[in-house]
């Protein structure tokens, strides 16, 4: 089960991709997970996830939507 408000509801779609690059901003943990980016262009910089601004945990813990 994941708290995802309705406007952000369209990232449910997305898969988990890469590791733990992120820092939560609520427990300040580096264990951010990057999602895969439906509006991904090809780039020489690498690939452009997109990452949530809370972690799982937190969302989970204070049942707010990860990517508000
Ligand atoms: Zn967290
Ligand atoms: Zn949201």
């Amino acid at each position: 089960m994941e708290y995802v408000c309705i406007v952000h509801k369209e990232k449910l779609k997305e898969n988990l991709m890469s590791p733990c690059r992120g820092r939560c901003k609520l427990c300040k943990l580096k264990k951010v997970h990057g999602f895969t980016n439906p509006d991904h262009i090809t780039n020489p910089f690498g690939y452009l996830y997109l990452i949530p601004n809370i972690c799982l945990h937190c969302s989970h813990e204070e049942k707010k939507c990860m990517w508000c």
